[in-house]
């Protein structure tokens, strides 16, 4: 039994984990092979924790000394770009050249109702070499008057939070998955999100940021393509086209709920250490 175990472990070696160290005469053969065929079952359980009770007398994995003082988990990853799906439809929205252009597209468009009950269409505002850009879901009242995003009250609040993580806003770019107000600020519908996602492809891909901060569901769905819950989303990196992105709670979620202030901070701290460099 003790042979066994010796040779899985060498094999384990030669297939590169980390240095192995069997606890010689401390009964490594009574429970070597129970315990190789747990570890075979997980080969990703934690080599940085302290050494538990199995390990003390079974064949102990020495702790390999972190190299990152934290992991962050890894959450979903969208890669394809959507308009390589079919070669001989051209999505003309795809095709526009400039953020500018996507607004102009935007004013005239008519592709979902909510062309025809919206008052003003909100494309978006910021830098467009912003190195941040945060998606929100729609637009609500004062963003339908105004045709910018985010300047009511939960514009407000989004602002504090980019303010708490040294952003300010101008040097940011905020937009919506739709640009066009939802009756009564209700929920997208499926169809409107199809009709409006294309634009802010175009953006994100025109901006190409650094980090993208989703903020709240509708937002994480567009941009993932993931039903899960946002507690599921949420303190995690995520990755869309090769872009790091980070979901979090909308501000206006937070001005209803303010427990989920401290996660929210958690969140947006996160954002900003992939912005720095720290978390990746
Ligand atoms: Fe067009 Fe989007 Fe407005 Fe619908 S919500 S009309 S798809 S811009
Ligand atoms: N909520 C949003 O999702 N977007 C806005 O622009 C304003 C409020």
């Amino acid at each position: 039994m003790a042979d066994l175990a010796r040779r899985y472990l060498r094999q384990l070696v030669e297939l590169g984990e980390g240095e192995i160290v069997l606890a010689e005469g401390r009964g490594a053969g009574e429970r070597g092979s129970g315990g190789a065929d747990q570890r075979a079952g997980e080969p990703t359980e934690q080599r940085t924790g302290e050494p538990t009770d199995r390990r003390a007398t079974g064949p102990a994995r020495v702790a390999e000394a972190p190299a990152t003082p934290e992991k962050v988990p890894v959450g979903l990853v969208v890669t394809a770009p959507e308009r390589a799906t079919d070669l001989f439809v051209v999505d003309p929205v795809a095709q526009l050249e400039s953020l500018g252009a996507v607004e102009t597209a935007v004013e005239a468009c008519r592709k979902c109702p909510l062309g025809h009950t919206r008052l003003t269409s909100v494309p978006g505002e910021g830098d467009p070499h912003a190195a941040l850009v945060c998606v929100g879901e729609a637009p609500g009242k004062t963003e339908d008057e105004t045709g910018r995003p985010f300047v009511g009250r939960a514009g407000q609040l989004l602002n504090e939070i980019l303010h708490a993580i040294r952003f300010k806003r101008e040097d940011v770019f905020i937009c919506n998955v739709l640009k066009c107000r939802p009756p009564e600020n209700r929920t997208p519908e499926p169809l409107e999100v199809g009709a409006c996602s294309p634009y802010l492809h175009r953006q994100l891909e025109l901006i190409h940021p650094r980090v993208i901060l989703a903020l709240g569901r509708p937002a994480a769905h567009a941009l993932l393509g993931s039903n899960a819950s946002l507690g599921d989303l949420r303190g995690k990196l995520h990755r869309y086209r090769g872009i790091p992105l980070v979901v979090t709670y909308h501000p206006a979620a937070l001005l209803r709920n303010p427990h989920w202030k401290r996660p929210t901070w958690d969140d947006v701290r996160l954002a900003r250490r992939v912005f720095d460099g720290e978390a990746v």
